[in-house]
C-alpha cells in the first residue's frame, strides 16, 4: 500500500475532496446523489467524525464519514439502506460506497485489540489497526464466499431463500470454510442445500458484496445426480427452470447471479444456433 494516512483529521481536508456519509450504517443520499463536497458538509463536521481515505489522486480524494450525529435534515438528504441504493447509482459509485460501509464497520469493530484488550490505534502509513501493546496488527477483513448456477441440459436450478422475504429466484450460495477451496465449498453447499451432486464446476466472474462483507465467486457447475430436496431453514423452494420461462431473477446489472444466469442463457442459444 502507498505511503498514506488513511485515517484522516478535519485539517487535512481539501475544497476538491468528495465525501460518502453515513450515520448509523445507513448512507446520506440526495437526489440520488451519494457523494458531496467540503463546501456542503465543512459547517456541518465535527472532530467526532471519523474521516477514511477511500481514493486520492493528484487533485482529489474521496472520503467516507461516519457521522456521530445525524445532519441529514440540515442537508436536505434521506437515510438509504446501502442496498437501496444498488439500484439507482452506477456500479463504480456502488463499489465505493460499499467499500465506505465496510472500512466504517471495520474501524468501529475494531477499537480495542482482541487478546489484551488495549486500545488499537492507525498504522501511518497502511489500513491497519495496530495493538501497541503486544504488536498486533489488524488488517480489514472480507469473508470470501461462492455463488454457483446448476445445470442440466438447458435449464437451470433456482432457488428461493427461506431466510429473507425474498420474491425473486436466484442462484445457491454460501460461506468458504476455513481450509476449503472454493471448488469443495461448491460441492458440499449443493449438497447441503438441495441434495445434488454437481460435476464441471467452472469459474465465471467475481464480486464485492458488501452486505456486509462478502467476495462472491461466481461458477457454473453441471448437474451429476440426486433429487432436489430443499434445506428447509435455507431453501424455501427450488426447481429446473427452462431457460425461457424463468421467474422473477435478479439483474445481470447489479449482481453476479444475473451475471450467472446470463451467461448460461447466453451458452445455450449458441450451442442451438450453432
Ligand atoms: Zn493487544
Amino acid at each position: 500500500m502507498s505511503q498514506q494516512a488513511h485515517f484522516l483529521s478535519i485539517e487535512q481536508l481539501s475544497a476538491s475532496d468528495s465525501f460518502i456519509l453515513f450515520y448509523s450504517s445507513q448512507i446520506l443520499v440526495r437526489d440520488q446523489h451519494i457523494l458531496w463536497n467540503l463546501d456542503q458538509l465543512s459547517k456541518h463536521l465535527t472532530d467526532s467524525a471519523d474521516l477514511i481515505l477511500l481514493e486520492r489522486t493528484d487533485e482529489s480524494s474521496v472520503i467516507a464519514v461516519s457521522l456521530e450525529e445525524d445532519i441529514s435534515e440540515h442537508l436536505q438528504a434521506e437515510l438509504n439502506s446501502l442496498r437501496s441504493i444498488l439500484f439507482f447509482t452506477d456500479q463504480e459509485k456502488f463499489l465505493l460506497a460499499g467499500r465506505a460501509s465496510q472500512l466504517i464497520e471495520w474501524y468501529k469493530s475494531h477499537r480495542f485489540c482482541g487478546t489484551c484488550g488495549t486500545e488499537t490505534t492507525h498504522h501511518r502509513n497502511e489500513r491497519t489497526l495496530v495493538c501497541d501493546a503486544c504488536s498486533l496488527h489488524f488488517f480489514p477483513r472480507i469473508s470470501p464466499c461462492v455463488i454457483m448456477l446448476i445445470t442440466k441440459g438447458d435449464q437451470m436450478l433456482l432457488a428461493k431463500s427461506a431466510r429473507f422475504n425474498a420474491n425473486f429466484y436466484s442462484c445457491l450460495a454460501g460461506f468458504i470454510e476455513i481450509g476449503e477451496t472454493p471448488e469443495q465449498t461448491v460441492h458440499r453447499e449443493v449438497m447441503e442445500e438441495v441434495n445434488v451432486k454437481v460435476k464441471n464446476i467452472r469459474y465465471i466472474s467475481s464480486q464485492s458484496w458488501p452486505f456486509p462483507s462478502q467476495l462472491m465467486l461466481g461458477f457454473l457447475a453441471e448437474y451429476e445426480s440426486g433429487e432436489i430436496i430443499p434445506e428447509p431453514t435455507e431453501i424455501a423452494d427450488a426447481k429446473w427452470y427452462d431457460i425461457n420461462s424463468l421467474p422473477n431473477v435478479p439483474s445481470e446489472k447489479i449482481s453476479v447471479a444475473g451475471k450467472l444466469i446470463r451467461t448460461f442463457i447466453d451458452e445455450v442459444k449458441k450451442t442451438q444456433t450453432d
